[in-house]
């Protein structure tokens, strides 16, 4: 059994593995020892023989509230998966290195997981909120929910896993960013960017459903068919946009830590 403080295991249905964000009484912010714990219990999923779908849930009211920058985890504490380093010099090479491995890193290893992914989802969804929810293959969501990146408001681009005009689509992507405003569940399923909206009392059942069924299918095949998806984005572009978003992304952080020397408070991390 892990130790797990943020995210809880189990396995709710044959060929199925459920982790669940469970720090609901801070919507689900994401520190450093969430996102940990969460790349830890994708690999245990990811690994597991029996293991076919893995579904992503969370706690309480809200999905995720976004990155938790108040968190007293350090990356020194959790341990780098990838490899980047030099994490604690000055300026933007240790703030890069930092985001790259935390937020990027992490994204693009889950988004690449070799088995199908599904995310179920409630309430607000906000910038780093989408972090979780975009890497996943499949996206089961409540009538409720909500999806917003608001950071042009502290002067970057959007949250460092830009995939937004390849989840929203250019036109949606941009008035997303450009207003900061939270688009429904309903716009979300009218643009693609999400697969099925369910009443909330249904969210559970209707998810785990849906996993249950996929994982009834030969994992061989569906394998091949998320590579040839993901291929198929990745022919598309999807790296390098992600690279060159993320390379603005910190010409807007450095742009503020120059304009105000340090007493900017950057809440996007
Ligand atoms: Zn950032």
């Amino acid at each position: 059994m892990s130790d797990w403080q943020r995210v809880r295991y189990d396995e709710p249905a044959e060929g199925v593995a459920r982790i669940t964000l469970a720090r609901p009484e801070a919507a689900n912010a994401q520190d450093y020892l969430m996102l940990s714990e969460l790349n830890q219990a994708f690999d245990q999923a990811a690994r597991a023989e029996n293991v076919r779908v893995i579904v992503l849930a969370a706690d309480g009211k809200h999905f995720s509230s976004g990155h938790d920058l108040r968190g007293t985890t350090t990356i020194h504490d959790v341990g780098a998966i990838g490899t980047q380093c030099h994490f604690d010099a000055e300026g933007a090479e240790g703030y890069m290195a930092k985001e790259a491995e935390m937020y990027v890193g992490l994204c693009w290893r889950w988004r690449n997981i070799a088995k199908p992914t599904i995310a179920s989802v409630q309430g607000k969804v906000i910038a780093g909120g989408l972090m979780l929810v975009w890497p996943m293959d499949l996206i089961v969501c409540s009538d409720d929910a909500t999806f917003s990146d608001p950071v042009v408001a502290f002067g970057v681009n959007g949250v460092e896993y830009f995939v937004h005009p390849f989840e929203a689509g250019a036109r949606l992507a941009k008035d997303m960013l450009f207003t900061g405003r939270s688009i429904t569940a309903q716009e979300a399923l009218q643009h693609g960017m999400v697969n099925r909206v369910v009443p909330r009392d249904d969210l559970e059942a209707e998810t785990l459903a849906l996993a249950a069924h996929i994982a009834k299918r030969p994992l061989f095949g569906l394998t091949l068919a998320k590579q040839s998806v993901n291929n198929a984005q990745d022919a598309m572009g999807i790296y390098t946009a992600i690279q060159s978003a993320f390379g603005l992304h910190h010409v807007g952080h450095s742009h503020n830590r120059i304009k105000y020397d340090g007493s900017f408070v950057d809440p996007t991390g």
